[in-house]
C-alpha cells in the first residue's frame, strides 16, 4: 500500500503518517519524490485498514499496488531506478553500459588478455566468474577466491568495474569485497537467504531471471532484495529453456519492454547465455540494446576454443569489437548511447 501526501505536506504530516504504520506493527518507506512524498507501508497482510490514514492531514489518496510484487512495481515508484556506479557511469537512464568478458577467470594472463581487449572495444565493466555454478560437478568449478584476486589486479590494471557471481550466502562477503555489481546466477534466483543477503548489502545487484522462471517470480525474487533495503537491483534476461534446442535457451527479447513497463528497475540482456551460440550473439545483443535495455553482458575471451567453460557462445575479441559498434549506432538511433567513463550524463 502507497500513501501519497500532498504536495505542500510538511514535515509533520508525513511524520504522523510515519508513526501511525509503525504504531500499526508495519514498516514505513518514506519516498521523497520530485512533486511531492509518498510513503510505503511494507508487509500489508491486508488487515490494514487504510480508512485511518486516509483521513490524515496532509494525504492526498491511497493506492493499492494490485501486483503480488510491491516495492519492485512501477506502481509503488513511477520514475525508473537509476543505479550509479563508482565510474560515475549509471545504469538506467540514457547510458547503455557494456558488461564483457570470459565466463570463467582461468588464469592472470587470460584475465588481464580479456579485460584488455574489452576495455579497447568500449566495455566498461568486466565480468567473469570466479564462483561457477556448474551443471556437472566435475566440470570447472572456477578459481574460487584466487579468481577474485585476479579480478581485482584487472581492475587496478584497467580502471574497468567488476561483475562477478556469488553462489552462496558463505561466499558473498567475499564477493562483495572484490565486486562493483555482485551477480546473483540463475539457479540461484530462487535462493531465497541469499537473496535476503544481498538486500542487506548496498552494493549493485544483478539478479538473473531462473531457467524457467517466470516474469513475475524472477519480479518477486528482486523483491526479496529490496524489502530487506537494498534498492540498487538490475534484473537480466538470460534465456529460459524451451522444447527447442536449437539455441541454448530461448533468448526472451519481449522481456526487455515487459520488465519496463511493471517495474522501475533497470534490466540488462544476457545474450550469451540466451543462445548459446557466438554467431548469434551480436544479432542479439543489436535486439536487446534497440528493445530498450539498460545494459549488456557478454561472455568475451580471448581464446574461445580454449575456454575452460561456454567457449562456444564467447566472442572472439574481435567479432566483439565490431558488435560494439553495432550497438553503439543501434543506442544512438534511439536516443542513447553506450556509457564511457567520464561521458555521464
Ligand atoms: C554466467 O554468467 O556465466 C552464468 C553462469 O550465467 P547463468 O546464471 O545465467 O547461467
Ligand atoms: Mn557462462
Amino acid at each position: 500500500m502507497l500513501i501519497v501526501m500532498k504536495q505542500d505536506a510538511t514535515a509533520d504530516e508525513i511524520a504522523a503518517v510515519v508513526t501511525i504504520i509503525n504504531t500499526m506493527g508495519y514498516e514505513a518507506r518514506p519516498m521523497p519524490g520530485r512533486q511531492r512524498t509518498t510513503v510505503g507501508l511494507v508487509g500489508n497482510d491486508g488487515r490494514v485498514d487504510a480508512s485511518t490514514i486516509e483521513g490524515m492531514a496532509g494525504v492526498a489518496e491511497i493506492i493499492h499496488v494490485s501486483k503480488p510484487y510491491k516495492q519492485v512495481s512501477r506502481e509503488w515508484k513511477a520514475e525508473s531506478t537509476r543505479i550509479a556506479l563508482p565510474d560515475g557511469t549509471t545504469i538506467g537512464d540514457r547510458e547503455v553500459v557494456v558488461m564483457a568478458g570470459p565466463c570463467s577467470v582461468e588464469s592472470e594472463e587470460q584475465i588481464l588478455a580479456a579485460a584488455r581487449a574489452v576495455k579497447a572495444a568500449g566495455a566498461t565493466v568486466l565480468r567473469g566468474g570466479a564462483f561457477k555454478p556448474r551443471s556437472s560437478p566435475y566440470a570447472f568449478q572456477g578459481l574460487a577466491r584466487r579468481g577474485l584476486e585476479l579480478l581485482d589486479l584487472a581492475r587496478e590494471e584497467t580502471g574497468l568495474l567488476i561483475v562477478t557471481e556469488a553462489m552462496d550466502t558463505e561466499g558473498l562477503e567475499a564477493v562483495a569485497e572484490v565486486a562493483d555489481i555482485i551477480q546473483i546466477g540463475a539457479r540461484s534466483m530462487q535462493n531465497y537467504p541469499l537473496l535476503k543477503a544481498c538486500g542487506k548489502l548496498r552494493k549493485p545487484i544483478l539478479l538473473k531471471r531462473g531457467l524457467a522462471a517466470t516474469i513475475t517470480e524472477l519480479l518477486l525474487s528482486a523483491e526479496y532484495i529490496l524489502a530487506e533495503g537494498n534498492t540498487n537491483v538490475m534484473l537480466c534476461e538470460r534465456g529460459i529453456r524451451s522444447f527447442d534446442t536449437t539455441t541454448r535457451n530461448l533468448f526472451d527479447v519481449a522481456a526487455i519492454p515487459v520488465v519496463h513497463s511493471l517495474s522501475h528497475l533497470p534490466i540488462i540482456a544476457d545474450p550469451s547465455h540466451g543462445t548459446g551460440h557466438r554467431d548469434m550473439v551480436p544479432p542479439m545483443a543489436r535486439a536487446a540494446v534497440a528493445a530498450g535495455a539498460d545494459g549488456l553482458l557478454v561472455e568475451v575471451h580471448p581464446n574461445p576454443e580454449r575456454a575452460m567453460s561456454d567457449g562456444a557462445q564467447s566472442l572472439f575479441p574481435d567479432q566483439f569489437e565490431r558488435m560494439m559498434r553495432e550497438v553503439g549506432a543501434i543506442a544512438d538511433v534511439i536516443g542513447r548511447s553506450l556509457a564511457t567513463v567520464g561521458s555521464a550524463v
